[in-house]
């Protein structure tokens, strides 16, 4: 179940919409994602260990992540392979700068990447 918010800026006209939670048919879901690692999509690192680990469970996320270094917000998927003892977690990086971003875990929390100020968040309703 996702929701999807519209972040606005009150100072300038930054304005973005962004997902947040899964998508409602999470086996198509998880054979998408599934692809998107084997095609290299979330990097070489991920790619790899899921080759080692074929049976891992994939577990993701669509979330709000910021790059500590420039301010940037993307949508971003938070993606883990969870093997019995291994696990790996997926570095998002931004895509501006190349720092690694956080997730924001509190959608009233997010910062315009421009003036630094708390932007709107208004929950859409989902068609
Ligand atoms: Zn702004
Ligand atoms: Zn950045």
């Amino acid at each position: 179940m996702a929701k999807v918010y519209t972040l606005t800026c009150k100072k300038c006209t930054f304005k973005g919409t962004y997902r947040i939670g899964t998508d409602d048919n999470r086996a198509a879901w998880t054979e998408s994602l599934s692809a998107r690692i084997e095609a290299g999509e979330f990097g070489v690192e991920a790619q790899q260990f899921y080759a080692a680990h074929t049976s891992a469970e994939i577990q993701a996320v669509w979330a709000v992540f910021r790059c500590s270094n420039c301010g940037n917000i993307e949508e971003r998927i938070r993606l883990s392979l969870f093997d019995t003892t291994y696990e790996f977690v997926y570095r998002n990086i931004c895509g501006k700068c190349g720092e690694r971003m956080a997730q924001v875990t509190d959608i009233a929390g997010v910062h315009c990447p421009i003036c630094k100020v708390p932007l709107d968040a208004v929950e859409e309703a989902l068609l």
